[in-house]
């Protein structure tokens, strides 16, 4: 695995793939790394080669009282596990590389940007687009892999990509989860262990929604009040919000139909967690409702 640090040197890279013919994959990544990253590439690596993973804790992504300076970094150890993933470029550029000094611009993809994480985290989709579409100019991919986890962030970069007309194919994968249901997060590392015990509610609250949808509940606001009752049990999380959202739009709906997300965001201590379940209706030839999906 040859180990990037430059843009310029990303950019010759790609520019030689792409003269050899060869499709690129690209995992943007923050570091940290875990089975859910790993996921990502071996996605990319069932597509594409050279498969292009990025490492960049992206300042632009994190509020001023966030945890940018105390967000887990180690290189060493990220570099051997994509040594031993088959990935074959590390992409690690440094801050200044990224954002010279009198950088200035800046992506926004508005509406869906504003809402849920948008709202408590002003400006972070600002930044993790800009820094997607940063980093998909520089490696030129075909395809670029996101994982459902942020599923906010996966919707958001679908619409820039579809917006700015980009040449990449966004791609969403689903989410990583322990053995008891908590989503893998680089995160977790913080949560004490009585915390990582109360994380799992996070799971449960989802699971409570799938069997009351998978029993035909249609109604977002009882969907809602199981899942919240279910958190509420779990003395160490704080919730955020619970919300039920059409796919697409990212609003609220009052009922499910099609294609939609229950979201859900808490805290553990200092520890904000993130998951969600994707839920897909599919419409019987009647026009009825018909099989219903649950994806955790
Ligand atoms: P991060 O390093 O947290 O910025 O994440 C990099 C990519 O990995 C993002 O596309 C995330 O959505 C994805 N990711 C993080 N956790 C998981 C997980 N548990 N399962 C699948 N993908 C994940």
């Amino acid at each position: 695995m040859e180990v990037i640090h430059t843009v310029e040197w990303m950019k010759q890279v790609a520019r030689q793939v792409r003269a050899e013919g060869r499709l690129t994959g690209l995992v943007p990544t923050m570091g940290a790394l875990h089975a859910g990253h790993i996921s990502l590439i071996e996605a990319a690596r069932r597509d594409a080669s050279p498969v292009i993973v990025s490492i960049f804790v992206n300042p632009k992504q994190f509020a001023p009282s966030e945890d940018y300076t105390k967000y887990p970094r180690d290189l060493e150890a990220d570099r051997q596990k994509l040594e031993e993933a088959g990935v074959d470029f590390l992409f690690a550029p440094s801050v200044e590389e990224m954002y010279p000094t009198g950088f200035r611009t800046s992506v926004n993809v508005e509406g869906l940007a504003d809402r849920l994480e948008g709202k408590i985290r002003p400006g972070h989709f600002r930044g993790v687009a800009t820094v997607v579409l940063k980093l998909l100019e520089i490696a030129a991919p075909q395809f670029a892999y996101f994982g459902r986890k942020d599923a906010q962030q996966a919707r958001i970069i679908l619409q820039m990509a579809a917006d700015l007309a980009l040449e990449s194919e966004i791609v969403v994968c689903p989410i990583v989860r322990e053995p008891d249901g908590l989503a893998l997060s680089s995160r977790n590392r913080y949560l004490s262990p009585e915390e990582r015990q109360g994380s799992t509610v996070l799971y449960r609250a989802l699971s409570r929604a799938r069997r009351a949808i998978e029993e035909g509940e249609r109604e977002a606001m009882k969907i809602g009040a199981l899942v919240r009752k279910e958190l509420a049990d779990e003395p160490l999380a704080a919730p955020d919000y619970v919300e039920i959202v059409d796919a697409d739009s990212f609003e609220p709906i009052m009922r499910l139909t099609r294609s939609c997300l229950v979201l859900l965001a808490a805290r553990f201590g200092s520890t904000r967690l993130i998951d969600n379940m994707q839920v897909e209706i599919a419409v019987s030839p009647g026009g009825g409702a018909g099989a219903v999906t649950c994806s955790l």
